[in-house]
């Protein structure tokens, strides 16, 4: 069984599609696949209630849109799981706290701190973050996973949670024991990446998306606005300089990418051009999707209804997980 965790800070945008969405959809072709919201990963850092609400529907609504199954997979949001939270209390007695020192969250915001001269290194760091390598822990053993996708950025959480793992069931483990989990880096992860609209990698950091179901006059002006040389419509261009051609050639068909190649490299085509088969692109993928994701985010929508059958499921895969633990550390006895 292959987990994903989808955590909720932000609209999603096309990046998140070809990067993450898309291949991790895919895997339901090889295994059992779940997938969560990791609403209460996103808490760490999220402080506005109505935005902790709308990104969470949002996703949500996001992936069923693209295609995830709710009927073949299970899918929930995290906070629907009451189990998760007990057994991280329990992990987090088993974990060393060098461990989580060393997680590479807690490190960067240190040393974020240690280069703008803060006297107090771990300032701005809740303990949200720093325990969230136990809660990422919980999420994937909970659940019972073989095989938990990442890139590679992500691989030391899911060796944490090997490690986790394998703490308590040295600890504990003589009946009971914790599944040991494995990353699994899907081919191509890593090798290319989305710009945005201003060249460089699109990501919400960079307020530089073009947001998956923004409306069309929006996407149109986000498509119309993506940065672009002056080189004169006549004279030869670089398609592979351009982030608007590194966008169409993820949606466009293999053979409208070749012609528009052909073309710029001809000269005679100018971007603007280019930036109109885009959205033309974009916007014909987009129209039927559009429609579904706005039925599925309105509020009482059926969402709620999914969610509340998917965190059913979910809990009766994390119950006898807990309650093995329970039994292990004798709680329960
Ligand atoms: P933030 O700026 O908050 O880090 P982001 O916009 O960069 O957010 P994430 O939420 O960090 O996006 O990314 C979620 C997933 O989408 C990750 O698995 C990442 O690999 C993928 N992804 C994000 N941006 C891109 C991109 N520009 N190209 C390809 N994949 C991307």
């Amino acid at each position: 069984m292959s987990l994903t965790g989808i955590k909720p800070t932000g609209e999603p945008h096309l990046g998140n599609y070809i990067g993450a969405i898309r291949p991790a959809l895919e895997l339901t072709a090889t295994y059992e696949s779940i997938y969560f919201i990791a609403d209460y990963h996103a808490l760490t850092s999220i402080r506005d209630r109505a935005q902790f609400a709308t990104y969470t529907r949002s996703v949500a609504a996001t992936w069923i849109t693209l295609g995830l199954d709710p009927e073949q997979t299970i899918f929930y949001k995290q906070s629907d799981v009451p189990e998760i939270f007990e057994l991280t209390w329990i992990l987090s007695c088993v974990t060393g706290k060098g461990l989580m020192n060393r997680a590479h969250a807690y490190k960067a915001a240190r040393d974020r701190n240690a280069e703008s001269g803060a006297a107090d290194l771990d300032a701005g760091v809740n303990m949200g973050l720093f325990n969230y390598p136990i809660l990422m822990a919980v999420d994937i053993l909970i659940m019972g996973s073989d095989v938990v996708p990442v890139g590679q950025d992500q691989v030391q959480h899911v060796e944490y949670a090997a490690d986790i793992a394998g703490s308590f069931n040295h600890l504990f483990g003589s009946e009971y024991s914790l599944k040991i989990p494995t990353a699994l880096i899907p081919a191509g992860t890593g090798a290319r990446t989305m710009p945005g609209t201003d060249g460089r990698k699109m990501s919400k950091s960079y307020g530089n998306t073009i947001p998956l179901f923004a409306p069309p006059s929006r996407l149109r002006k986000l498509v119309r606005g993506i940065v672009s040389d002056s080189t004169p419509v006549e004279e030869p261009k670089d398609p592979d300089s351009s982030a608007a051609f590194q966008i169409y050639e993820n949606f466009a068909t293999p053979d409208d990418v070749k012609d528009m190649r052909v073309r710029l490299e001809q000269g005679g085509t100018g971007w603007g051009e280019l930036k109109n088969a885009l959205y033309e692109t974009l916007e014909a993928w987009l129209t039927p999707l559009r429609a579904r994701y706005d039925e599925l985010v309105a509020p009482g929508s059926e969402l709620d209804a999914i969610l509340a059958a998917g965190a059913e499921k979910a809990r009766d895969r994390a119950r006898p997980v807990l309650a093995g633990a329970r039994r292990a550390i004798g709680v329960d006895s």
